[in-house]
């Protein structure tokens, strides 16, 4: 016998709690499946608890310039480990603990809280219970892609969530790729007071970036005492008196690097291995994410899949928006797409990188004539006046269209200000629009405008 509901919501990241309260307010009976802590990824192992310790290295790092400013403290700074924890713990626990109560205490929706696997394509099973309903959706994310790499199977390496529950601080975290996750926590924990080396196979970092946000980046991570490894092929791991010895490049005569622990920050991989796919018939890619079309709708009638496991964004914000356009589809008859949104993002290194849209290179092989608009942070005043000048800003427009076509905003609220460049292009209105605006002075946004009015063939 199983319990019939009018719908399933499997998983309680960043799409599934708004859908599964947006679905009961219509009145459906509606099951929500979860099988560790509310608020997923995001709230529990991912943005928040980073980005409270971002917060916490960022006023440990300015104390540290405290003579720049103006003022001396007396003695080291002495960093409180359990104290940064602790502060983000509290952060983190009133997320999840709402979203929990969230959950429990909303009309029409019926709490689980275990493992969820298809046993069919409209039947899941949870906790040697069956549970069935006509529209399910599954909300499952992802987790930390640990590769095949030798030595992976015999040496203890952490991911982004053993990192996190480490109690003691690492004396040499190695970190293992050198993308957006593997370097936030690179700077925090250098800022913590962790030697940090940083090992990237490619010969640079976040190579899906344009090159000078790269060598820019890595500049600024080095002034900070986080040393670089490129280039280093075939990465493998090996037991070491002093922790582990990463092997970075076994063509020429594998030399190691040595730390306390290393972290394997590389990639991620979507939670559908264990969730019984095949037995509804879902298709999934050769990845693991579930194959699905504009509107998050899988090869399955009555079953959609939204957020990290639908491949389309790795990202809170695309999660969410997933949501958004499941309930606008199903609940409110407006037919919105995920073609309909800009890729947009931060890295929250301290200076952030803010992105929107295409970087130089693809604006340079999207074979349409581009303009291009940039400016240092040495040249914002604002940015001057902080003591705050690593970076630049740089704007791309199509010549014809004259929309913008992409941008990043690397330098101090760089993840902030890039928000008037994406606002403008889902205006999709003319670039001059941003040209003739007066912004306030002195803020990071004002030279907006300026560095628009100063555009050149890219
Ligand atoms: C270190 C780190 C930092 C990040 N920082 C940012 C950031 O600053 N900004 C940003 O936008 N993104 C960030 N991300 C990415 C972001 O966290 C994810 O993209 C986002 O959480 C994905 O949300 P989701 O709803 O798809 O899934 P998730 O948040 O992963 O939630 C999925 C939920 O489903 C549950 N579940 C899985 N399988 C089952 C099952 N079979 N049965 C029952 N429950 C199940 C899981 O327990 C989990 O609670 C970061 C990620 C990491 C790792």
């Amino acid at each position: 016998m199983s319990i019939r509901f009018d719908a399933i919501v499997i998983g309680t990241g960043q799409a599934g709690p708004p859908l599964a309260a947006r679905l009961a307010g219509t009145g459906r009976k509606t099951a929500v499946v979860e099988r560790r802590r509310f608020g997923g990824t995001c709230v529990n192992t991912g943005c928040m608890p980073t980005k409270t310790m971002v917060a916490s290295a960022r006023a440990i790092h300015v104390a540290r310039r405290g003579g720049e400013f103006g003022f001396t403290l007396n003695g080291t700074i002495q960093v409180d480990v359990p104290r940064v924890r602790a502060r983000r713990d509290e952060v983190v626990r009133a997320s999840t603990e709402g979203i929990e109560r969230w959950m429990k205490g909303t009309a029409n929706i019926t709490v689980f809280e275990g493992h969820a696997r298809f046993t069919g394509p409209h039947r899941v099973a949870v906790n040697g219970e069956a549970i069935e309903a006509p529209e399910i959706f599954i909300n499952v994310g992802g987790r930390a892609l640990v590769p095949d790499m030798p030595g992976v199977g015999d040496v203890p390496h952490l991911t982004n969530a053993s990192l996190l529950a480490l109690e003691d601080l690492p004396s040499h975290l190695v970190v293992v790729g050198g993308s957006y996750v593997g370097l936030e926590f690179a700077q925090i924990y250098r800022r913590l007071g962790s030697r940090v080396t940083v090992v990237e196979r490619g010969d640079r970092l976040i190579s899906r970036e344009d090159e000078d946000v790269s060598t820019t980046l890595q500049q600024v991570l080095e002034q900070e005492g986080i040393a670089f490894r490129l280039s280093a092929t075939c990465i493998s791991l090996v037991r070491d008196p002093e922790g582990v010895a990463v092997g970075v490049d076994c063509a020429s005569g594998a030399p190691t690097v040595k730390g306390s622990h290393v972290l394997l920050a590389v990639g991620r991989r979507p939670n559908t291995d264990d969730l019984g796919v095949d037995a509804a018939g879902v298709a999934v890619d050769k990845r693991g994410f579930v194959v699905v079309d504009d509107q998050c709708r899988t090869n399955v009638p009555g079953i959609w899949a939204v957020g990290e496991c639908n491949g389309h964004g790795a990202f809170t914000h695309t999660a969410y928006n997933d949501y958004e356009i499941v309930a606008a589809n199903l609940l409110d008859g407006d037919p919105r797409t995920i073609s309909d949104r800009i890729p947009c993002y931060a890295l929250f290194t301290d200076p952030p990188v803010g992105r929107v849209g295409m970087t130089t290179q693809e604006a340079r092989t999207s074979g349409r004539r581009v303009l291009v608009g940039e400016r240092p942070m040495t040249k914002v005043s604002r940015a001057r006046e902080m003591g705050e000048t690593s970076g630049f800003m740089r704007a791309l427009i199509d010549a014809d269209s004259r929309q913008l076509l992409g941008a990043v905003v690397f330098g101090v609220s760089g993840d902030e200000v890039v928000h008037s460049l994406v606002d403008i292009m889902y205006a999709k209105a003319p670039y001059t629009t941003i040209t003739r605006a007066m912004h306030i002075h002195p803020t990071i946004s004002e030279l907006i405008p300026t560095m628009l009015q100063e555009l050149r063939p890219l």
